[in-house]
């Protein structure tokens, strides 16, 4: 492995790569020593030497976090918003460090680290800044004499586990409503993308957060996040990731009977109607697949077209495909960086081999790139026309550049297709027509429909899924819902005695 500080100089980073954990305030090594190698997926070259949690390191992180529960959960909201307010600035200020380090560590291209993720991770913290002091309880018109109020009180200490897609930003997502709501954190990174949330833990320390409120433990999701859904000291479980993932964390969090929150899968049908604008609805349709290389759970995997414009749509959108700008993640240029990991690299080209043998066509791509880039995890932006929308190519999560294509003759049988798979995350129609933008928007089975767009996302907007998508719902009042409780607190104020045992 070549240095740390050459590697920091190389990708034009000011501060060194954090690589330990982060229990108690304080950055430590795992008790059992043992690290794991964090890949650019550029080059497969080793970035750092990350420290592996173990469960031991997860028992520390847990005892921390419920060291510092009771001060940080009696603090009033307002000071806890005020630290999430200066995060948000020091995100800004650090914006350049932290696109780059995202970049490095999961191949997304700069422009888009630069112009989404860390200024979505920025207005992430400022949102729930602004909410930690305006998320409030009700009062309760019950009977005579009684006054009844509710609280929301924080659940605890909160077990959050972050997938490898989106690191920085789902840091934020699942870090800020829990801290605005007085909860304490122990967060497991994916294991091969844990760089921009330590450096978040760093920064989150120089903005005041008190010692022990938040907790990082990279490490194996067998292990570590095994031990945090486990825990009976961690009362609820946050997790985004695979739908198999998420089944295994419901089975563990049984113990205690954790609060659980699940962000899984999705198969996101993208439906474009024969009275669309067909110029926007191909280029947001390339949008909606090949941004972050596909891996992105409500990305429009499943190209739906009308068969009277299918035709059309193709002459444009396949060459646009075709066009897409793959490599190094850090150049400015770059459209499309590599997958996150070599061996994902080889499961989202396992599934061109699954299109063929199913009788799919193959329209675009199919391959890793040859040349300079054949040392990295790329893969090239793939369009497969399926046979059926029950095929494996249109069912299954392929999480990459791979976009299946469907065709439809009327509304009805779009939305049979749409809502013919066990997901239901994101989902988007384009059409002129209002009212059947509206009516298909009500008759989709998905937690999220854009209308003549495709992956907005905004902190205030719910994010979640229904089906085996998952349930809970991150962003907005929703979240701020999951990561507290509802006392309910009656008062007798001026009621009679109630008639019986009176003597
Ligand atoms: P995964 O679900 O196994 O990993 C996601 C996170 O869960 C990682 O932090 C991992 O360490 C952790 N984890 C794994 N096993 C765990 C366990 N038993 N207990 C607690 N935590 C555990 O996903 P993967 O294997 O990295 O990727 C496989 C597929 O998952 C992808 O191809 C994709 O289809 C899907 N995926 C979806 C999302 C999403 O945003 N919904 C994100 C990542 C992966």
């Amino acid at each position: 492995m070549q240095n740390l500080d050459d590697i920091q100089q190389a990708a034009g980073l000011k501060t060194a790569i954090r690589h330990q954990l982060f229990i108690g305030g304080r950055f430590v090594d795992a008790a059992s020593g043992e690290t794991l190698a964090s890949i650019n997926p550029h080059d497969n070259s080793t970035i750092a030497e990350v420290a592996l949690a173990g469960k031991e390191d997860v028992d520390r992180a847990v005892a921390a976090a419920g060291k510092a529960f009771p001060a940080w959960s009696r603090m009033a909201a307002a000071d806890r918003g005020r630290i999430l307010l200066k995060l948000a600035d020091l995100i800004e200020d650090n914006a350049e460090e932290l696109a780059r380090l995202e970049s490095l560590d999961t191949g997304h291209p700069i422009r888009d680290s630069r112009r989404l993720d860390v200024p979505r991770t920025a207005a992430c913290f400022r949102y729930f800044g602004g909410m930690a002091d305006k998320f409030q309880g009700e009062t309760i018109p019950v009977e005579a004499g009684f006054l009844n109020y509710t609280l929301r009180e924080p659940v605890g200490i909160v077990g959050q586990v972050v997938p490898w897609n989106f690191p920085l930003m789902f840091t934020s997502w699942k870090m800020a409503p829990a801290l605005a709501a007085g909860n304490c954190i122990v967060m497991k990174p994916a294991e091969i993308t844990p760089l921009s949330s330590l450096r978040i833990a760093e920064l989150m320390q120089e903005a005041g957060l008190p010692d022990g409120v938040v907790n990082m433990v990279p490490g194996l999701g067998q292990v570590a996040g095994q031990a945090i859904a486990e825990h009976p000291l961690i009362s609820k479980i946050a997790f985004t990731g695979s739908t198999a993932t998420g089944k295994r964390i419901v089975q563990a969090s049984s113990g205690n009977l954790k609060k659980v929150q699940l962000e899984l899968g999705g198969k996101g049908p993208n439906i474009v109607f024969e009275d669309a604008n067909l110029q926007a609805a191909v280029n947001g349709s390339a949008w909606a697949i090949f941004h972050n290389q596909g891996q992105a759970c409500i990305a429009g995997s499943r190209l739906m077209l009308h068969e009277r414009i299918a035709d059309e749509f193709l002459d444009k959108f396949l060459p646009l495909a075709r066009s897409i700008r793959l490599g190094n993640p850090l150049d400015d240029d770059t459209e499309m960086g590599p997958l996150t990991s070599a061996q994902h690299r080889e499961r989202v080209l396992s599934y061109v081999e699954v299109a063929q043998e199913e009788g799919g066509e193959l329209l675009a791509g199919g391959k890793a790139p040859s040349g300079e880039l054949a040392r990295g995890c790329y893969v090239e932006p793939t369009v497969v026309r399926a046979r059926s929308f029950q095929d494996r190519v249109a069912q299954e999560e392929v999480f990459g550049p791979f976009v299946t294509v469907l065709t439809f003759r009327n509304d009805e049988e779009a939305l049979a297709m749409a809502n013919g798979t066990d997901y239901g995350l994101g989902s988007g129609l384009w059409t002129s027509n209002l009212q059947r933008a509206h009516r298909v928007a009500r008759d989709l089975h998905a937690g999220m429909v854009w209308i003549n767009s495709y992956k907005r996302v905004n902190p205030g907007s719910p994010f979640g899924g229904v089906g085996q998508s998952g349930y809970g719902r991150e962003m907005g009042f929703d979240a701020m819902r999951e990561y507290t409780q509802v006392k309910s607190v009656w008062v007798n104020v001026d009621a009679q005695i109630p008639p019986h045992f009176v003597r």
